[in-house]
C-alpha cells in the first residue's frame, strides 16, 4: 500500500486547502473547486504508479476543461494573466487571484510546473499535435514572453486609467480573444519550429512568473549518477530540452522542466 501513499497525500494537501478556503472565504466553491482538482491530480498520480501511459493527459483534461469551460466559459472567470492583473487591480482575492497564487506563483516552489505538465488548457491542445519532442533545435526567442507579459498588463492598466465602464464584460470578451490568439499562435509556432512547445518556450507570459519561483522546486527529477550510463536517451524524448543528468539547479533549461516524466519512463537503468 506504500505506494500509494503519493495520491493519498496530493489528496490530502488540496483537500486542506479546500476546507481552509471554504471557512474563511466563507464560499462553498472553494470547497468544490479544490476538491476537484484535488481527486483530479491525485487519480492522475495513481494511474502513473498503475503505469497508464496516458495518465498525465487524463488529468490534463479533466483539469484543463473544467478551468477553460466551467470556470472560463460558464462561469465568466478571466482565468488568463489579464484577469490576475484585473482583479489584483480591484483588490478582490478571488478565483483568478486565487488560482495565480496557488498554481503560479507560491505553488511552483513545491511542484515546479507542475501546472504546465498536468493542468495548463493551451498545452492541453497543444499537447495533441505531433511534434511531441522537438524535432529542432530551440531558439533564442525566450524574450518575447516578456513584451507578451508587459502587454498583458499596459491592456489592463490602460482599462483602469482610462476609467472604461463594463470592465467585467471587457474582461470576459478578453478572455474569449486571448485563448483564441494562444490557440492559433502556439498551432502555427508548434508547426513552425516542429515543437509542440514552442509557444511555452518563447511567448507564454505567466512562465515570468514560474520559471524564477520553479528554480527553487522541492520536486525536481533527479539523477543517480550510479546508475547512468550516459545513453543520453532521457535527453532525447524531453520536451522542454532539460538537462536532467545535472543535479544542480543551474541545469540547462532547468526552469522549463514541466514534470511529465517521460525521462524517467524512457531511463532503460531506472537512474531518474
Ligand atoms: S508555459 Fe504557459 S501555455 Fe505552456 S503550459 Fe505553462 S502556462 Fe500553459
Ligand atoms: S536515460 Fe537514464 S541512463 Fe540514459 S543518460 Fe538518461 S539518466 Fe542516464
Ligand atoms: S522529460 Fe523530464 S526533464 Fe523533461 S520536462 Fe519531462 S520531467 Fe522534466
Amino acid at each position: 500500500m506504500k505506494k500509494y501513499a503519493m495520491p493519498v497525500i496530493m489528496l490530502a494537501v488540496f483537500e486542506t486547502v479546500a476546507i481552509a478556503l471554504w471557512l474563511t472565504k466563507d464560499n462553498l466553491f472553494y470547497l468544490f473547486n479544490f476538491s476537484y482538482i484535488g481527486i483530479s491530480v491525485s487519480l492522475g498520480v495513481f494511474l502513473f504508479i498503475k503505469k497508464y501511459r496516458h495518465a498525465r493527459r487524463v488529468v490534463q483534461l479533466l483539469v484543463g476543461l473544467y478551468m477553460l469551460v466551467y470556470l472560463g466559459l460558464i462561469c465568466n472567470e478571466n482565468m488568463q494573466i489579464e484577469g490576475f492583473w484585473y482583479y489584483l487591480f480591484t483588490g478582490v482575492f478571488e478565483a483568478a487571484t486565487i488560482h495565480y497564487a496557488v498554481a503560479k506563483i507560491f505553488g511552483p516552489l513545491i511542484f515546479g510546473r507542475g501546472w504546465c505538465g498536468y493542468a495548463c488548457w493551451t498545452a492541453m491542445v497543444l499537447d495533441f499535435l505531433p511534434y511531441k519532442v522537438p524535432k529542432q533545435p530551440r531558439k533564442r526567442l525566450g524574450w518575447i514572453r516578456y513584451i507578451t507579459f508587459a502587454a498583458a498588463l499596459i491592456f489592463v492598466a490602460a482599462l483602469f486609467l482610462a476609467h472604461v465602464g463594463n470592465l467585467e464584460r471587457i474582461m470576459f470578451r478578453a478572455f474569449i480573444i486571448g485563448n483564441i490568439l494562444y490557440y492559433v499562435t502556439g498551432i502555427i509556432l508548434a508547426f513552425a519550429f516542429r515543437d509542440n512547445r514552442a509557444f511555452c518556450k518563447y511567448i507564454c507570459p505567466i512562465t515570468v512568473f514560474l520559471k524564477p519561483m520553479s528554480y527553487y522546486s522541492l520536486f525536481r527529477v533527479k539523477c543517480d549518477k550510479e546508475k547512468c550510463i550516459s545513453c543520453g536517451k532521457c535527453r532525447r524524448v524531453c520536451p522542454m530540452n532539460v538537462d536532467m543528468t545535472d543535479n544542480s539547479r543551474k541545469r540547462e533549461n532547468g526552469t522549463e522542466c514541466i514534470l511529465c516524466m517521460e525521462c524517467v519512463k524512457n531511463c532503460p537503468k531506472g537512474a531518474l
